[in-house]
């Protein structure tokens, strides 16, 4: 019998046929479309329960991070039969198909088509009108210390729990923090979206050198945007555990608010840490991550 050139690596345990699996996805770290195959196959069973089931958008870099990457959308029938579409009206009326994928099979069959990042909206193919997540998006400034980006995020957590809400931190793997707060789908979009705006306001109204909610760049000198935008109909945020198309192939990598006291960057980890990652997904620190039984207060 033959022997493989490589060993097999974990991406074949879903059977998707990896095509060029030696193409270097990666350039700067050398990392292969194999190598990014076998990491999502390994982190499958940490990431599907945050992206199953969600409408998605890929960023898709057929030949590799450092040439044209595009985001997708819509399904445009392409991929296996493991990625699936689901028809959503669009503001117009009109319905458009997107993405969604719900086992590690639909995962490496979008890897296989070119994907490095996967990015989620806030409510579920099933009931996308109601969302089950809203997410703050802190954006520094360039300049900016990441210290002041884990302060944003600790400040945030705890002016929602002030208000009931628990959250939960992310480093988003490149440079900034998503704070988290899971809910049971009940509210729309205009109300989760008017909430975020009006939280995110708040604060920029109560510490004016320190945040800033206006998304334009100009306001920003110095200063943290904090993205509430993300809680809109149709915005995705990175989902956890996802792959990011940077330098060093850097890992979305959730993170209790104890352990984030001594991090260093929001680039934290990456793809070759996969092991750590499923070490601390399944330890102590982040038992529960992503967690609780909250619905929106009435503020
Ligand atoms: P960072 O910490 O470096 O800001 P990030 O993932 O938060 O990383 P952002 O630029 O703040 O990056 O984008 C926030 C989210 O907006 C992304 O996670 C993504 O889901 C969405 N997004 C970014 N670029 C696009 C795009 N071109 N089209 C649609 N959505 C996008
Ligand atoms: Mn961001
Ligand atoms: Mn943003």
């Amino acid at each position: 019998a033959e022997t493989p050139a490589k060993s097999p690596g974990g991406s074949e345990a879903t059977g998707v046929k990896i095509s060029h699996p030696d193409r270097v996805t990666f350039p700067d770290s050398q990392i292969t479309k194999g190598e990014l195959a076998d990491y999502y196959a390994d982190v499958a069973g940490l990431m599907l329960p945050w992206i199953a089931r969600r409408p998605i958008s890929l960023v898709r870099c057929p030949q590799g991070r450092a040439r044209q990457c595009f985001f997708q959308k819509h399904d445009a029938g392409s991929f296996g039969k493991a990625v699936h579409a689901v028809d959503i009206e669009e503001k117009d009326g009109r319905t458009e198909a997107y993405l969604y994928i719900d086992d590690a099979t639909g995962l490496l069959q979008c890897v296989q088509m070119g994907t490095i990042e996967f990015h989620g909206w806030g409510s579920l193919a099933e009931q996308v009108e109601t969302p089950d997540r809203m997410v703050f998006d802190l954006d520094p400034d360039e300049g900016l210390d990441f210290g002041d980006v884990k302060k944003a995020a600790e400040d945030i957590k705890q002016h929602l729990a002030d208000i009931g809400l628990t959250s939960f931190a992310m480093l988003t793997g490149g440079k900034g923090i998503h704070v988290i707060a899971p809910m049971s789908p009940g509210a729309e979009w205009p109300e989760v979206k008017s909430f975020a705006e009006r939280f995110s306001r708040a604060l920029a109204q109560a510490e004016p050198d320190r945040f800033t909610a206006t998304m334009s760049k100009a306001k920003r000198k110095g200063r943290i945007f904090i993205d509430w935008l993300r809680n809109q109909r149709g915005a995705t945020a990175v989902m956890p555990y996802v792959a990011r198309a940077r330098e060093g192939a850097p890992v979305a990598a959730p993170i209790s608010w104890t352990e984030l006291k001594d991090i260093k960057r929001a680039n934290r980890w990456h793809i070759g840490d996969v092991d750590t990652l499923i070490e601390r997904a399944n330890g102590r620190a982040l038992a529960g991550w992503g967690v609780a039984d909250q619905v929106l207060p009435d503020v």
